[in-house]
């Protein structure tokens, strides 16, 4: 019996695919130069890449003219939520994402199990990973107390972590920026890095601080990788604020040391200048121990709330309010959605005082104190951008999320950022080359997960492919018009499956959980 397939199977191999993509020019995700070439598709995986003339397939897709690529990895999504909402994440899909990994900024679901069960029950059109976060372990173990952890305590989250890794974590990602990562001493992180690196996990990191103490916050994720024991990556790096732009130069230098002495460190990247997160950034980590209730108590004080302010007022003038209150624009704000995409200084106008970066400070509390609003920070330099692109350690991430098409202010990175990278800084501005660009969203963080199967165009491979023209495509999501999809990507695949259709979104939902290393 067996004998008998091995003689059918090379007939198979020539005569009929599921799906047939010709003509193309492929670029494969390894950073070898295109090659035209045909992609024969059998169920889920490549079966053949080459020149396939006479092979049949019940569906042939015509890609003359186009590129063909392994589909993209965003290795820094916030699409948790998102994906229930809008299943066939159509963001990600327009602009070639067929795989997201959620969890970052110490943030995940814990436990894991129930979330990937939900993910596995649901339909959906793209694949979803997860890191475990270092800041939910805490929380679970210590609430949002600042202080160092307890060796009991410190042992209860390692326990967490390598549960986590066994329910099928790619790693541990940490927001030492955030509270509570922020409490966290480095050795704390590193001894549950440990555990995570033993079961095959790497650490990404939004780190303590991104603007005027960059460098040590760099040495810290260095430092974690190195002590753990396991891969470290710099995840969406930037440089805050105007008085650090230039500051890349000597970050990039503290990577390409540390790998000279053998630490495996990397790094992910949006492609833009600003950032987007809580208005709660804005505020000291001090102030925010405790939770809500305790900071409302620290503002209610006269003395504690002078100390805020002033932090705020440094922090706008300085760092990710980039020196002027129209820099920040809100997202949303749970409490009044009519705020959505007006500046921190229409805000303060509105409240009929003159807009100073103190009366400023003032909206800033006054937002914070009705409820947890989120916002855009344009703060980062363009030339820090290119620097850090071109490095050979660095991969694209959007750092975005699934937003509800027409819904509040989002970042234009939820919908643009792939398709920027290949439309601005591959075909207008000649940072990248397109092979290039096409490894940073593929091969590369596909290497980065342990994914064996995905992230590169080659027989036995998963097929989630992306065919896309490279001159036309571009990001059309704006600040101020930010729900607008990526043009250019005619046809997407996920799992051998077509999600997207001559520039369509089909009905298929082939999307899977993707499992870390260590998962049992
Ligand atoms: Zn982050």
């Amino acid at each position: 019996m067996r004998l008998l397939w091995l003689l059918l199977l090379p007939g198979l191999l020539h005569g009929q695919f599921d799906v047939l993509i010709t003509h193309g020019r492929i670029v494969d995700g390894t950073g070898n130069p295109w090659f035209y070439g045909d992609v024969g598709i059998r169920g889920d995986s490549i079966a053949a890449i080459g020149k396939l003339d006479g092979a049949t397939a019940r569906e042939t897709l015509d890609a003359r003219g186009k590129v063909v690529a392994p589909g993209f990895i965003d290795i820094h999504s916030h699409g948790r939520r998102g994906i229930f909402d809008v299943p066939t994440a159509e963001n990600y899909l327009r602009e070639g994402v067929t795989t997201f990994i959620e969890g970052p900024d110490g943030s995940s679901p814990i436990p894991l199990a129930p979330f990937f069960a939900k993910l596995s029950a649901t339909p959906i059109s793209v694949n979803v990973a997860s890191f475990v976060g270092h800041g939910a372990i805490r929380t679970e173990v210590m609430g949002l107390v600042n202080r160092k952890s307890t060796p009991q305590e410190l042992e209860k989250m390692k326990d967490i972590a390598r549960q986590a890794m066994l329910d099928g974590a790619v790693g541990l990602s940490t927001g030492l920026f955030y509270v509570p990562g922020n409490y966290a001493d480095t050795e704390e992180v590193i001894e549950i890095a440990k555990v995570v690196g033993a079961l095959g996990g790497f650490h990404e990191s939004h780190m303590r601080d991104e603007t005027d103490h960059i460098l040590d916050s760099v040495r810290e994720t260095i430092r974690i990788g190195e002590e753990g024991g396991l891969p470290t990556q710099v995840t969406h790096h930037k440089v805050i604020g105007k008085a650090n732009w230039g500051q890349s130069v000597a970050t990039l230098k503290l990577v390409e040391e540390a790998r000279a002495r053998g630490v495996d460190v990397t790094i992910d990247q949006y492609p833009y200048t600003a950032s987007s997160t809580g208005i709660a950034a804005l505020f000291p980590q001090w102030s925010q121990a405790g939770g809500r209730t305790a900071l409302i108590e620290r503002l209610d004080a006269p003395a504690s709330r002078d100390k805020i302010r002033n932090e705020i007022i440094g922090n706008i003038r300085e760092g990710r309010g980039g020196g002027d209150p129209k820099n920040i624009v809100i997202v949303s704000c749970p409490f009044d959605a009519a705020l959505a995409g007006k500046s921190l200084a229409d805000l303060t106008m509105a409240r009929g005082v003159a807009v100073t970066i103190e009366s400023a400070a003032d909206t800033a509390i006054a937002l914070q104190r009705k409820g947890a609003c989120s916002a855009v920070y344009h703060a980062i330099g363009e030339e820090d951008i290119g620097r850090i692109m071109r490095s050979p350690y660095t991969m694209i991430a959007s750092d975005g999320d699934i937003p509800l098409f027409g819904k509040a202010a989002p970042h234009p990175r939820s919908y643009g950022t792939f398709a920027r990278v290949l439309g601005v800084y591959v075909r207008e501005r000649h940072v990248l080359t397109l092979e290039e660009a096409v490894r940073k969203m593929s091969g590369m963080p596909a290497a980065r997960l342990k994914f064996g199967d995905r992230g590169i165009l080659r027989p036995g491979m998963k097929a989630d492919v992306v065919v896309f023209d490279a001159a036309t495509v571009a990001d059309k999501s704006t600040f101020d018009q930010p729900h607008q999809y990526s043009v250019g990507f005619e046809d997407v695949l996920v799992n051998g499956k077509l999600v997207v259709k001559a520039g369509k979104v089909t009905a298929e939902r082939p999307g899977r959980v993707l499992y870390g290393p260590g998962k049992k």
